[in-house]
């Protein structure tokens, strides 16, 4: 499942139309993606471009800025060196989060809580990340005391509709890994995910994104702020389609095969409550 060449064989061999790249490892690499489409066959996702552009969290982070999408106070793009990481930690002020560009799983990220442990936090940081995903670039967030996590999922088609299908809170982590997801989330009124919502949609919109995706966010004092975007399908989509019954993967079969969004805005209606958890 991870050999891309022999996927691309047993495709031709099968005479697939199209792949689907399931939820992890291959969803969001856009050689693969890239590999897909230079065999004739679609690519049941984004553009390579939107994959690369979203992959990298600095990139990320300055585009969805661009769009409109508040972030969380940061470095606005790498972190140098060690001069570089103290000079923005006092802008900022403590604690700060080290995080990499790369990063995904809560790996490459580190807290200083004061100036005196930055410079451990930056070393550990690199390095994790340099080990887990062979780029050791790093930025700089805020560290936010008490954060939730609020994903809003979200679907575009290519003919310029994009929606979203209210959010997923997954606050409750362990080493900064989602273990218990539900939605709607309890905290989020209906007028805040009506705010954040349109928001998003628009954004995704004027970007010009296709398929299904999730777009994070921390959540503190009735303000959100962008962390990263997932440009794919996640575990937790289940959750999603259960309160607002809208097959996500149908959706974005159909929207692989140039069709238009199955449904508006105005017909997404959450009922009930979901729950997903892992077991760790
Ligand atoms: P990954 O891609 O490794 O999952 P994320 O950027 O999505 O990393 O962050 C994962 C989790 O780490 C968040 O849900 C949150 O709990 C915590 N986190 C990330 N950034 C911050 C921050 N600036 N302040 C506080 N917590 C954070």
């Amino acid at each position: 499942y991870l050999n891309m060449q022999a996927i691309i064989s047993a495709a031709e061999v099968c005479g697939v139309d199209a792949i689907h790249p399931g939820v992890g490892f291959l969803a969001e690499n856009a050689k693969f993606a890239e590999m897909v489409e230079d065999h004739g066959i679609t690519f049941i996702g984004p553009t390579p471009e939107h994959i690369v552009l979203m992959g990298d969290k600095i990139s990320a982070k300055d585009t969805v800025q661009r769009l409109g999408i508040p972030v969380v106070p940061g470095s606005n793009g790498e972190v140098r060196d060690l001069e570089d990481a103290q000079r923005l930690g006092e802008a900022i002020g403590y604690p700060v989060l080290i995080k990499a560009a790369a990063g995904g799983g809560g790996k490459g990220m580190k807290v200083a809580q004061s100036a005196d442990k930055l410079e451990e936090a930056y070393r550990f940081a690199r390095t994790e990340a340099k080990a887990c995903f062979g780029n050791d670039q790093v930025y700089m967030e805020k560290y936010l005391g008490q954060p939730r996590h609020i994903e809003m999922q979200i679907l575009a088609d290519t003919h310029g509709n994009a929606i979203h299908l209210c959010e997923r809170d997954c606050s409750i982590q362990r080493n900064h890994q989602k273990v218990w997801e539900e939605a709607p989330s309890p905290v989020i009124t209906d007028e805040k995910r009506k705010e954040l919502g349109d928001i998003v949609a628009k954004a995704i919109s004027t970007l010009g994104y296709r398929g299904a995706g999730t777009i994070e966010f921390l959540y503190e004092n009735g303000e959100f702020y962008f962390i990263e975007m997932n440009t794919r399908i996640q575990v937790e989509h289940p959750i999603t389609e259960m309160i607002t019954g809208v097959d996500i993967v149908r959706e974005q079969i159909r929207i692989a095969a140039g069709e238009k969004l199955s449904l508006t805005q105005d017909d997404v209606k959450i009922r009930g409550h979901a729950i997903e958890c892992r077991v760790n």
